[in-house]
């Protein structure tokens, strides 16, 4: 058992480091060397535990672990799926995605590790029992609990109270969970089947980093017994910056959220709240060893590595390799957690003092099963220092291929360089990220691999293992295989090594309307991936729906070559459930079922991913009579081509149309999500908006936020507020059964506020001039009745809407009865 669970760390480990310790840190040269030189005399642990992306505290982050030279973690309940995107169209599971990748970007700056659990961010909620029933009590506890326990860390902070002081009820649940994991990690009778990888750990204490955003917050904080005071406003003079500083910098990376920070120097107070375990008296570490004399056989180790740590020249970082090479065979021949994590650490500041430049460079970066990548690889000693290299191995996907170097000499500045070739096995995954591969249970990813539970994204395809020498003594050294290759404009660029179908089948649209009982054109779309591919596309429907042909062939020339396959597609007769059309590309014997998407949002790395090649087919009876629709984008949705769906022409309506176009040839304008916040431009013709209404044409106004930049919108004041409704089947009530919104074109009746997805609205309006008629009323279980999310009004001989109902989430889900009520707005008169 012993053993078992000391191999899954070795590995694990050695997955996490090159997943994250060498990717490129902010600091380099000599701060990066004397972090790391410090770091392996300490062996204290710290995990801050919350519920989303930006919920962490960066400024304690940055000062455990950039400071105190902890290793130090952050556990984000969920990857932020419910969020809404600053930066582009994503949203749900990809918005997921991107939000892992910030994450990582801003763990990449304050030095901290990142956790998640299986739990999905299905958007606001109150409470906690709503989040407990839609994720499941004990499937959370259980990844809070596995993620301590290989962690094991001395300390956890939770960033919340788990009281309704919180606010979002997943907030809540974060410390809820928080607190209950730190007692179940350490009793082995708890979630036993984790314990043939991981030993029960339980950390020395439980602390509340409390709430300090407000002077008054602060002094509250400042006021609590036994609470321990953190000034992350300390300045670093190594990295020539205060840990808020570097808060700063890694909050800044979550752009999908907005959270540009500022880089506030001088002094910053936080405040630590013992919850459980024994209170310490000035510091989270308060009678925790966190020297190497809490590993039997230590202190030896300890001793060396603070010579190597007070020895260490900037000008000659090689004259410490000594001292390093004596601690590696000390902390080799110990059996231990900390041993072993800290002698992947010693191998890299090895590396470190030499200068050495290891790299493992694939020929591509997408690769099919079956074929073989050629990998280029060097090895490069920046030092004096005699270094050999001895073996090569590459491994992963299940293989490895091992050379042997024959003890070639490192010698300064010369590189040793060849190639090798690994063979990609014919039954190889495509490169999903794991947590997307199976189909979700509810609000939660299924992750059939235990060991995959809790990592922030997938482990690299490939590795190359590079087995060195120094001084007589053998280190091995491991870098993920990735593509390096030269943009014009961008320089250097790197793409991690991806596992790709020969073709990707990308459906153009996810769900396609049929708005009447005509058929409609689908289009699907072949992209090559690999060079001269032929084959056939078939299509499969359910029934009573036919689609024609229901196969194509097609034949491609080139790698990156699109062809475009358009099928007839006919519903059946009457509204019916919404149905599913999946199409199979067939090459050879094998048969693709899925497209690909890169979403690229720099500086985040291309991300892909594999989509099935499905479309939901949804039956509706919507009648609309707009025909020329001007849509003003604001932070980003889908609904143009959701507006284009119910046969309307829709034209994107830039600044200068803003200003000078004629808007009376629009029958109607719809303004997007959080258009007001995002763009000036509309705020300043505001003005010629609110005249083409009075002459007559439409104006839709979705939701935006009470921002500094929101302007009073529409032509009588109303007041935005941040009430929502959170729940997505929460009744809704007619107000006015006389508005022809309910009526014309489109019968509206409570069968059309079946099926919506997430939630009914948000930033709803509070209050609003007498002139404007309210329609729809709606609130959560419990709340109090709200019926501003969707505003009515005449001015002059034309109509204004406002309408804080989520229609920019429900129409591109395809939700036919948010088709209906939105046409009828399109329509109103
Ligand atoms: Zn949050």
């Amino acid at each position: 058992m012993r053993t078992h669970s000391a191999t899954f760390l070795a590995v694990l480990l050695v997955l996490l480091l090159a997943a994250t310790a060498f990717a490129q840190a902010p600091f380099s040269g000599t701060p990066s060397l004397e972090q790391s030189l410090e770091k392996l005399t300490v062996l204290g642990g710290v995990l801050m535990i919350a519920a989303h992306p930006d919920d962490e505290n960066t400024a304690i982050l940055a000062y455990y672990a950039r400071g105190r030279h902890m290793r130090t973690g952050y556990l984000s309940l969920t990857r932020g799926e419910g969020g809404q995107n600053l930066i582009g169209p994503e949203q749900g599971d990809l918005l997921g995605l991107i939000r892992s990748h910030e994450l990582l970007a801003a763990r990449r700056i304050d030095g901290a590790e990142q956790f998640f659990t299986r739990a999905i961010d299905f958007g606001f909620s109150k409470t906690p029992e709503e989040v407990f029933a839609k994720w499941g009590r004990e499937r959370i506890l259980s990844d809070v609990v596995w993620v301590i326990r290989r962690f094991r860390p001395d300390v956890v902070i939770l960033r919340f109270s788990g009281t309704p002081r919180d606010g979002h009820g997943q907030h809540q649940v974060s410390a809820i969970l928080g607190k209950e994991a730190f007692f179940a990690a350490g009793d082995p009778s708890r979630f036993p089947e984790q314990l043939k990888y991981v030993e029960a750990w339980k950390p020395r204490r439980l602390l509340f980093n409390t709430f300090s955003f407000t002077r008054d917050q602060e002094k509250e904080a400042a006021a609590i017994p036994g609470r321990i005071e953190v000034d992350t406003g300390a300045f670093n003079p190594v990295l020539g910056v205060s840990y808020s500083q570097i808060a700063g910098m890694s909050r800044s990376m979550h752009r999908s959220q907005g959270m540009g920070a500022s880089q506030r120097p001088g002094p910053a107070r936080q405040f630590l709240v013992p919850v459980a375990g024994d209170a310490p008296a000035k510091d989270a570490f308060d009678g925790i060893d966190t020297t190497w004399s809490r590993v039997p056989g230590g202190a030896a180790i300890g001793r060396v590595l603070e010579e190597a740590v007070r020895a260490f020249q900037p000008d000659h970082p090689e004259r410490t390799i000594p001292l390093l090479v004596k601690a590696h065979a000390l902390i080799a021949a110990i059996d231990d957690p900390w041993a072993r994590e800290k002698l992947a650490e010693l191998n890299e500041a090895i590396a470190l003092c030499a200068g050495l430049w290891l790299d493992a460079n694939a020929d591509n970066y997408a690769v099919p099963p079956g074929a073989t990548v050629e990998v280029g690889y060097t090895a490069l000693n920046r030092s004096p220092f005699p270094l050999t290299l001895d073996s090569l191995t590459l491994d992963g996907m299940g293989g490895a291929v091992r050379t042997d170097a024959h003890h070639a000499a490192l010698e300064s500045n010369q590189p040793v360089n060849a190639q090798l070739k690994f063979t990609i096995p014919a039954d190889q995954p495509y490169s999903q990220p794991f947590w997307l591969r199976e189909a979700k249970q509810g609000d939660t990813y299924t992750i059939p691999d235990q060991r995959l539970i809790g990592l922030p994204d997938d482990p690299p395809l490939l590795n190359l293992r590079f087995g060195l020498e120094a001084d007589g003594v053998a280190f091995d050294l491991v870098r993920p295989v990735r593509h390096r290759y030269v943009d014009r404009v961008d320089g250097e660029q790197m793409r991690a090594l991806t596992v790709v179908p020969p073709v990707a089948l990308n459906v153009s649209r996810d769900v396609v309307l049929f708005p009447n009982g005509e058929s409609r054109k689908v289009e699907m779309e072949v992209r090559a991936d690999v060079p001269k591919v032929s084959g056939e596309v078939r299509l499969a429907v359910d029934m009573g729906w036919t689609a024609d042909p229901s196969a194509r062939s097609f034949e491609q020339a080139q790698a990156g070559q699109q062809q475009p396959l358009i099928f007839e597609v006919k519903p059946p007769h009457g509204a019916d459930p919404p149905a599913q059309l999946r199409g199979t590309a067939r090459v050879g014997d094998r048969e693709i079922g899925v497209g690909m998407l890169v979403i690229s949002h720099p500086p985040l790395p291309p991300l892909t991913v594999f989509p099935p090649a499905t479309v939901k087919l949804v039956r509706a009876s919507v009648r609309v009579t707009a025909h020329k629709v001007g849509y003003v984008m604001g932070a980003g949705d889908e609904m143009p081509d959701a507006i284009r769906q119910l046969g309307c022409d829709v034209t994107l309506l830039t600044a200068s149309d803003l200003e000078q176009r004629n808007l009376s040839e629009f029958d109607a304008i719809v303004t997007g999500v959080r258009a007001y916040n995002t763009r000036a431009d509309l705020r300043m013709n505001l003005p010629r908006l609110l005249d083409y209404v009075r002459n007559g044409g439409r104006l839709i106004d979705q939701y935006n936020v009470t921002d500094a930049n929101l302007v009073p919108m529409g032509p009588y004041p109303f007041k935005i507020s941040h009430d929502r409704v959170t729940v997505e089947d929460a009744p809704v009530t007619f107000t006015n059964l006389s508005n022809p919104l309910l009526s014309a074109p489109n019968e509206i009746t409570q069968k059309d506020f079946e099926g919506w997805i997430q939630e009914r609205g948000l930033y709803f309006a509070s209050q609003w001039d007498p002139r404007y008629q309210t329609v729809l009323e709606s609130h959560d279980p419990g709340e109090k009745p709200l019926a501003g999310g969707m505003l009515y009004a005449h001015y002059g001989k034309g109509v204004y809407i406002f309408s804080g109902y989520s229609w920019f989430r429900e129409l591109p889900a395809g939700v036919p009865g948010a088709y209906r009520v939105f046409a009828n707005m399109l329509s109103a008169n």
